[in-house]
């Protein structure tokens, strides 16, 4: 095996440590809760059956959402953002930055790509080989491109994206809810084992660790889980919380933003029974999203329309249908969007 190999096969190995740790201490919190406090502790059926009824719901719910988080494939961009053969040999030859930028922007015209780099070029990732669709990041650690990149997460040991992103905030939100259950049940007997009101066994250790690292676990989850809320609302990811996307009317922070409801939609879907659920109810596609303020050159979005048979003029499409141009070039300075937010479309040249 060569050196470099066994090196990554080692460094992927010790990637499953925190999931690993995670893991350990929910399977303790598990037995500590189920064992120790309501097999030995509690005294009486109906409570012990309450408490592990409502246990085993905020379990099971924490448990699938963090399984889906870990086992969701992040995405990666489709073919369509490769360069064709013609162009892609155009371009590894050519060694002037500039000239390969043209090939870029050739290719990315007929792309629903809308962000640029801070030096307003085609977004372009090397490694793959791919044009960066918007809101799309490179991530080091999985070695691809990651459509909706929100971050790469130790603790789940995958990169947090547009696959699993509702999963991920799911996982957050059950994970203080578990926490919480645990503190609200256990409180009583810890104040019980700890005034020395019930006697000393096995059982108090656990039952005063239980609650201990519930509280401390709670308190940790509860700002990660506060920040991403935050996110959603303004549908932003953490990369672009940090760095703001850069249209060709320069960097927006809120260029996705589309107002709460439609926001909190794109996440979680626009359907109320799935919000609760880690299954995939998420819309769009990943490659393309629905900007506040997109500038388009005009022949362009004639071109978009015409396809879609509609023209400059008369174009007044559904602005809520994702991976579809149309969207970004109808409908010119009208509000359009769900939520009273005002979204103006200009339609003129792109320097
Ligand atoms: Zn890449
Ligand atoms: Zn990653």
């Amino acid at each position: 095996m060569a050196p470099s190999h066994a090196l990554r096969c080692c460094k992927r190995a010790l990637n499953w440590i925190p999931v690993l740790f995670i893991n350990l201490v929910v399977g303790w919190s598990y037995y500590a809760y189920v064992v120790e406090l309501c097999v030995y502790t509690i005294p009486n059926n109906p409570e012990r059956i309450s408490y592990l009824v409502l246990f085993h719901i905020f379990f099971t719910m924490f448990i699938w959402s963090y399984w889906k988080t870990i086992w969701s494939k992040p995405e990666s961009p489709s073919k369509a953002f490769c360069l064709p053969r013609a162009e892609k040999e155009l371009f590894e030859r050519e060694e002037r930055a500039e000239t390969q930028q043209e090939i870029l922007k050739k290719v990315a015209k007929n792309l629903p790509v809308y962000t640029r780099t801070a030096g307003g070029a085609v977004r372009y990732c090397d490694h793959c080989q791919v044009i960066k669709p918007d809101r799309c990041h490179h991530c080091s650690t999985c070695e691809m491109c990651v459509l909706k990149m929100d971050h790469h997460c130790p603790w789940v040991n995958n990169c947090v994206g547009f696959s699993n992103y509702k999963y991920f905030v799911l996982f957050l939100t059950y994970a203080a809810l578990y926490c919480v259950v645990i503190c609200a049940t256990v409180i009583q007997y810890f104040l019980k084992f700890w005034t020395k009101v019930l006697p000393d066994t096995h059982a108090k250790f656990h039952v005063l660790f239980l609650f201990f690292v519930a509280a401390l676990f709670f308190v940790s989850v509860l700002s990660l889980l506060g920040y991403h809320l935050w996110l959603v609302g303004k549908n932003r990811t953490t990369i672009e919380a940090f760095r703001a996307p850069v249209f060709a009317n320069g960097p927006d922070k809120n260029g996705f933003s589309l107002g709460f409801k439609r926001n909190a939609a794109e996440v979680f879907g626009d359907q109320g029974k799935y919000w609760m659920f880690p299954v995939s109810s998420n819309l769009g596609d990943g490659h393309s999203f629905v900007t506040r303020l997109v500038h388009i050159d005009p022949e362009r979005a004639n071109g978009i329309l015409q396809q879609n048979g509609k023209s400059l003029a008369d174009g007044k499409p559904d602005p809520c249908v994702h991976g579809n141009n149309i969207q970004h070039t109808a409908d010119d300075s009208k509000e359009n969007i769900e939520g009273g937010q005002k979204d103006s479309v200009k339609v003129e040249n792109e320097q």
